[in-house]
């Protein structure tokens, strides 16, 4: 029997562009003697189209991006009711990223719509996204991390003098101000004095109404991959040579100025111990499917956690399959497991 799968890419987010390029290597790389894939694009205004089911890969996105008479209702489009009345997917595999995607909401329809999926649950995707309550997480499962704090923008607006006080005697120079829920490192600055931190805060907040602020450090930037459900496997730790002054939104898919190492030339002992903390995180947040654990690693070998994302970049050439490849597990066979702990997440449930 082959496995009905619903793949769900585009969304609105910054990250539209790249889920489109994703999903065409996902398609490539899916076994089509094994899985019946239909395709679901969400437009940048957030509407759903469907296409009909595929029978060979796409040779470009332009053919991915349906018209308007495809446009369904999310419900009707993750569950094939109008196609066939009562058919179900095996699988919807959500292939996007950042709020609308990867934060929870759509995983919460899935839910209710009782279909299983790829990936984190609604509990996982929604505090993974929003990095204060994340780091709220690490903090109480013992996990090291930079000082931090958080402001909401009202508080801010009512008095911007005491925020930015607060800041300077919290978390002091330089620090990162960062939007709570997003990615891609929209929005994010590095600030080394006030007039520094006046703009980050104005720039954060036009993104979200809550922000970050973390203590800066300089270090080296390694990231695992984890997959699994409750016995996650790490992979080796790879990392991200960024040439500028911080992996900044340009350098990710811009200007491509950055490289990756895989694995990392970390110590044996320093590899072991990122393998447990990305565990743990994993761990902390309930996350099930898959995971990218971001740490910072000072020259004197302290490790600090930064974050988990809970839809990592997914192309060929993203962190998340490489580090998979590195450590035994080729790209087809990634998505294959994906959906197997999809599936398995599901039933262990009923
Ligand atoms: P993504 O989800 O794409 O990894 P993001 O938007 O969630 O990114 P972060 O990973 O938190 O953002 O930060 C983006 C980058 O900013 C980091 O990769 C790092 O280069 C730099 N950075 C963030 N926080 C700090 C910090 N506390 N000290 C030093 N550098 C930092
Ligand atoms: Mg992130
Ligand atoms: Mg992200
Ligand atoms: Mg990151």
């Amino acid at each position: 029997m082959k496995i009905k799968l619903c793949l769900l890419f585009g969304g609105k987010s910054a990250e539209h562009e790249v889920s489109l390029q994703t999903a065409k290597a996902v398609i490539k790389a899916l076994d089509l003697t094994k899985f019946d894939i239909d395709p679901v694009f969400i437009t940048k205004d957030g509407e759903w189209r469907k296409g009909a089911s595929l029978s060979a890969p796409v040779e470009d996105v332009k053919e991915l991006q349906f018209g308007q008479q495809s446009e369904v209702s999310p419900a009707e489009a993750m569950t094939n009711v109008p196609a066939a009345p009562g058919a179900t997917y095996d699988i919807v595999f959500p292939l996007l990223h950042g709020p609308n995607g990867e934060d929870g909401t759509v995983q919460g329809l899935l839910e209710v719509l009782n279909v299983p999926y790829v990936g984190n649950g609604v509990l996982a995707s929604s505090a993974g996204m929003d990095k204060v309550i994340m780091k709220n997480l690490f903090r109480d499962a013992g996990l090291p991390q930079v000082n931090y704090t958080s402001f909401i923008r009202s508080a801010w607006e009512q008095d911007r003098e005491v925020s930015y006080l607060k800041t300077e005697e919290e978390i002091g120079y330089p620090c990162f101000i960062k939007p709570a829920n997003l990615g891609s490192s929209v929005g994010i600055s590095k600030c080394t004095n006030r007039a520094e931190l006046e703009a980050g805060f104005e720039e954060a907040f036009q993104f979200d109404r809550k922000i970050v602020i973390e203590q800066g450090v300089k270090a080296r930037e390694i990231e695992l991959g984890v997959i699994g459900n409750d016995f996650p496997e790490v992979s080796v730790p790879g990392e991200i040579v960024a040439k500028k002054d911080f992996y900044d939104y340009k350098s990710k898919y811009v200007d491509g100025d950055s490289v990756m190492v895989i694995p990392a030339e970390l110590s044996e002992g320093l590899t072991e111990e990122l393998q447990r903390m990305a565990k743990k995180a994993f761990q902390t947040v309930d996350c099930s499917g898959l995971v990218r654990a971001d740490f910072f690693v000072t020259e004197d070998n302290q490790i600090f956690i930064n974050e988990i994302n809970t839809m990592p970049g997914f192309t060929p050439y993203s962190m998340f399959p490489l580090l998979w490849e590195n450590t035994g597990v080729a790209y087809a066979e990634l998505i294959e497991k994906l959906v197997q702990f999809g599936i398995g997440r599901y039933q262990e449930k009923q």
